[in-house]
């Protein structure tokens, strides 16, 4: 097993610094460098460099950044837009809250070098309600960048100018959705809205808008610092450099782990997390996040952390979050609380989100209270694939896709269940 040195850490190398989080401390460790060379570079360089680093967005969906970048209109005479998309709310994923809430300047200088790029003089940072501390903490650390004259006019005495805005949400995991949070920064519903036209082109007050995830963003310093090919030696195939995963479930030590893509879960699991709790069977593993469908520990046993492994199993990397699930688990009662989540957090636009994600928990609900009958698999099967690819935004498929994955994968489990007709316990 070949794991992520500690000093080779791209994201996490100084987290445990302590105060870290105060811009003396992390101007010690040589913060804002990387600004001052983004500065010395063309606005085209600095996409450039992003572009070779193959550096893809760390949200969930994965589309590689520079290219992001490069689909804005730069010649359009509108003002340009960067939102950084702190509204984490997958279940099972928590990583962006450490940058928050221990390196906030990490993100910060970030921002200030992706806006240069993109040519933007306006940023916000769209945070997630229930981040109250995060909140705070990125409030100082964005005085502190004013104070230091890393943001505001003419930055280090550059041509370039920043403002940077913290904005609160009310807690709708819609908000997570690039079109529903500019929805929501507009002032409207958190709603999303269909594309195209894609937010690089008509996004935030119908102008030209780049929206990139926390991580993604916290990326960017050291990929100026030591250039595009640097991070490309990172990783494998088309994943290329580190990750944040977030690991939770019936594991011993959960928590945020940096590590290099293309390490075997197995070893990721056994390594950081310490392996099961009490030496539990292993039942499934998710993935990346809540929306992915799992994995059976055969699968587990031969998949790796990048795109590629999780497309051969019918899965994602997702946003990273990996959900350990033990042989005890019912999954019956997870899939009437996922549904029941996402079932919470649809808009309501669309016709079969809304009533397909109610459905779906209506019948987890009286399948894990041991009211199913026979015909509900076929049923559960044919609504989930309702759902998919027939709506505005992907939070339909992201409803569908895990219970579509637990029926194929596990079919025997809920069969069982439905015959015996018995309440599902953990
Ligand atoms: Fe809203 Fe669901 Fe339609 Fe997305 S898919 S816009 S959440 S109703």
């Amino acid at each position: 097993m070949k794991l992520l040195a500690p000093e080779r850490r791209i994201l996490t190398k100084d987290i445990e610094t302590p105060n870290l989080f105060r811009i003396e401390t992390y101007e010690a460790q040589g913060g804002y460098q990387s600004l001052k060379k983004a500065l010395s570079l063309t606005q085209d360089a600095v996409i450039e460099e992003v572009k070779k680093s193959g550096l893809r967005g760390r949200g969930g969906a994965g589309f590689p950044t520079g290219q992001k970048w490069s689909f804005v209109p730069f010649q359009s005479g509108k003002p340009i837009y960067l939102l950084c998309n702190a509204d984490e709310s997958e279940p099972g994923t928590f990583k962006d809250r450490v940058i928050l809430e221990k390196n906030p300047h990490l993100l910060i200088e970030g921002i200030i070098i992706s806006s240069y790029a993109v040519r933007c003089h306006k940023s916000y940072i769209y945070v997630r309600g229930e981040y109250a501390e995060a909140a705070k903490i990125i409030e100082r650390a964005i005085e502190e960048a004013y104070q230091k004259g890393y943001l505001g006019k003419n930055i280090l005495g550059s041509n370039h100018s920043l403002d940077l805005v913290l904005h609160r949400g009310a807690g709708a995991y819609i908000c997570g959705e690039e079109t529903g949070l500019i929805s929501s920064l507009e002032g409207k519903k958190g709603q999303p809205k269909l594309k195209p036209p894609f937010p690089a082109v008509s996004g935030f007050l119908n102008c030209p808008t780049v929206v990139n995830n926390v991580e993604t963003l916290a990326t960017i310093p050291w990929i100026i610092k030591n250039g595009g090919d640097a991070y490309a030696q990172y990783g494998v195939g088309t994943a290329k450099g580190t990750r944040l995963f977030c690991l939770s479930g019936w594991v011993n030590r959960p928590g945020v782990y940096e590590e290099e893509m293309g390490i075997p879960l197995t070893d990721f699991i056994e390594h950081y997390g310490g392996g099961m709790k009490d030496g539990a069977k292993l039942k499934a593993v998710i993935p990346g996040g809540s929306s992915t469908p799992p994995l059976t520990p055969e699968e587990v046993s031969q998949a790796t952390l990048d795109y590629d492994s999780m497309t051969k199993f019918g899965t994602f990397l997702g946003s990273g979050g990996i959900i350990v699930i033990p042989e005890h688990f019912s999954l019956l009662l997870l899939l009437e609380r996922l549904t029941e989540f996402y079932w919470d957090e649809s808009c309501g636009q669309c016709t079969p989100c809304r009533e397909g994600t109610g459905w779906l928990y209506k019948m987890m609900k009286a399948i894990e209270h041991g009211k199913g009958r026979t015909k509900d698999f076929e049923d559960l099967q044919k609504t989930a694939r309702s759902m998919m690819g027939t709506t505005i935004c992907a939070l339909s498929d992201a409803a569908a896709m895990p219970v579509l994955g637990f029926l194929k994968k596990f079919p025997d489990e809920i069969k069982a269940h439905l015959k015996e007709g018995t309440e599902a316990s953990v």
